[in-house]
C-alpha cells in the first residue's frame, strides 16, 4: 500500500508553513526582477581573499583536527574570542551553532511546549516564528514603534505567564527599530521581577550608520545582578551570528547563556547535528584573529550606510506623501507604512509586474494586523539598482494611491 502520508506526519508539523519570503525569494532568480525582499548581505563585501589565505593556513597548520569531529560546544579558540568581545561572561557561558537560526530552533526544543506563550514585538523576526510554531507556540504580541518594544505594555503580557520574551534590539529584522537605554533597563528589571528569560537575538548590532553603540540587554542584565566578570548566570539567551559579519554561506553562530542552559543546549546539540563544522570554525578562527572583524566592519558599514542613505532619498523623492517609513539607525532593513487600509500585498503583485519585489509585512505579525507594512532590504542592491527598484515601486504607490482616491 502506497504510504497515506498526510497521516503518518507528526501533529507538530501541522503549523509548519513554508517561509513567505523562500517563495518570495523564488522571484530574484529571475535576473530582471530587483528584489528588495530577501535578507541577503551584499555578496561585494565578502572576504574572499582573506578565506582563501586562512584555508591555506588552517589546512597546513592543523588539517587533521579541522577535517575531524569535535566537541558539541565548539572550538575553545573561537568561543575565546567570543568571550573577549562579549565581556561579563566565561567560555562555559558559550556555544557554537550552525547559525542563530540553529539557536531559535533549539530555544523552541528547549522551552517550548504546545500552547505555551512567547512575548514577541509586533512585527517580529519571521524565522523565530517558524522555528516556534513548529512546538506549538503562542504569541503574545507587544506594540512597538521606532525605539522597539512598547515596554510599559510588557508587564500586561508577563501576567499571562509566558516562557520567554523575544526581542531585537537592534536595528531589528522587520521594522528597523531600536531599543532605546532606558527601555532595555526597564525590560531587565520587568524580566527579572517576574522570572521569565530574554531571548535577545542580535545578528545586526556591530552594523550601526548612526548614533551611539548601546549595551546589550545581556550586559545590562549582568550589571543589574552586579557581575563584572563572568561566570554569567542572569535571565538572558543573547545570539549572534557571523552571518553578517563574515559570510551567511558559513552557518556559524553563537548562544551566550547560563552555563547550566547551555549544558542542556549542548545535548540537544549533539542529538541535532553533533557539532558545527569543524572546518569552518577553524577557518573563521583564522580570519578573525588578529581583530580583521573590527576593521571588516568599517567597510560593510560604509556600504551598507550608502544604500541605506539612497533608498531613504530616493523614497523621499518617489513615494506618495502619506507613504512613511523607519530611518534604521543600522541594519539591512527599511519599514515602511502605507496609508491605513492598504494591502501591501496587494502592492506586491502590481509591484511584480513592475518587476520589483519585497515582502509585504502581515506575515511579521503572529496576530494579525500591519496588512499597511512592508519589508524593504537595502544591504544586497547597488545603489543604481535601489534607484531603478524604488522608482518603480514609487510608481506602482501612486498607481494605486490614486486609483483609490
Ligand atoms: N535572527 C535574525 C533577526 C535574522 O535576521 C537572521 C538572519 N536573517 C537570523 C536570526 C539567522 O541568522 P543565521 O544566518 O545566523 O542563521
Amino acid at each position: 500500500m502506497q504510504t497515506p502520508w498526510e497521516y503518518r506526519y507528526a501533529h507538530r508539523t501541522q503549523k509548519m508553513g513554508s517561509s513567505v519570503i523562500r517563495e518570495l525569494l523564488k522571484l530574484t532568480e529571475q535576473p530582471d526582477v530587483i528584489s528588495f525582499a530577501g535578507g541577503l548581505p551584499a555578496p561585494e563585501v565578502f572576504p574572499v581573499k582573506e578565506f582563501r589565505a586562512a584555508c591555506q593556513v588552517v589546512l597546513d597548520e592543523h588539517g587533521p583536527q579541522a577535517l575531524q569531529y569535535s566537541t558539541t560546544e565548539g572550538h575553545v579558540p573561537l568561543r575565546e574570542l567570543i568571550v573577549r568581545s562579549t565581556g561579563k561572561i566565561t567560555v562555559e557561558n558559550t556555544l557554537i551553532t550552525s547559525g542563530s537560526q540553529q539557536a531559535l530552533d533549539f530555544i523552541g526544543r528547549l522551552f517550548i511546549d504546545r500552547g505555551d506563550y512567547v512575548v514577541v514585538e509586533s512585527p517580529t523576526y519571521l524565522g523565530a516564528l517558524q522555528a516556534w510554531n513548529a512546538y506549538g507556540a503562542q504569541y503574545i504580541s507587544v506594540r512597538s514603534d521606532e525605539n522597539g518594544m512598547l515596554v510599559d505594555e510588557l508587564e500586561a503580557a508577563l501576567r499571562v505567564g509566558p516562557k520567554l520574551i523575544y526581542v531585537l534590539p537592534n536595528f531589528q529584522n522587520p521594522g528597523g527599530s531600536t531599543l532605546t537605554l532606558e527601555r532595555r533597563k526597564k525590560l531587565v528589571e520587568l524580566a527579572d521581577r517576574y522570572g521569565v528569560p530574554i531571548v535577545e537575538d542580535d545578528p545586526y548590532g556591530r552594523l550601526r550608520y548612526e548614533g551611539e553603540d548601546l549595551p546589550s540587554v545581556l550586559s545590562l542584565d549582568a550589571d543589574y545582578r552586579g557581575s563584572t566578570n563572568g561566570p554569567y548566570n542572569g535571565n538572558v539567551i543573547y545570539l549572534s551570528t557571523f552571518s553578517k559579519l563574515l559570510a551567511p554561506g558559513l552557518r556559524l553562530a553563537w548562544i551566550v547563556a547560563p552555563s547550566e542552559v547551555i549544558r542542556k543546549f549542548v545535548m540537544i546539540k549533539q542529538a541535532a547535528d553533533l557539532h558545527t563544522s569543524s572546518f569552518n570554525q577553524y577557518v573563521a578562527y583564522e580570519v578573525a584573529k588578529d581583530g580583521f572583524i573590527d576593521e571588516h566592519v568599517k567597510v560593510i558599514r560604509a556600504t551598507y550606510k550608502e544604500r541605506r542613505d539612497v533608498m531613504i532619498e530616493m523614497m523621499e523623492e518617489m513615494f506618495p506623501s502619506n507613504v512613511t517609513w523607519i530611518k534604521a539607525q543600522g541594519g539591512m532593513f527599511l519599514w515602511s507604512i502605507l496609508p491605513e487600509g492598504m494591502d501591501s500585498a496587494e502592492v506586491l503583485k502590481r509591484a511584480v509586474e513592475k518587476k520589483v519585489a519585497f515582502v509585504p509585512g502581515a506575515a511579521f505579525h503572529p496576530n494579525g494586523g500591519g496588512a499597511n507594512t512592508m519589508r524593504l532590504n537595502f544591504s544586497y542592491s547597488s545603489p543604481e539598482t535601489i534607484r531603478e527598484g524604488i522608482t518603480r515601486m514609487g510608481t506602482t504607490l501612486k498607481e494605486l494611491i490614486n486609483k483609490k482616491i
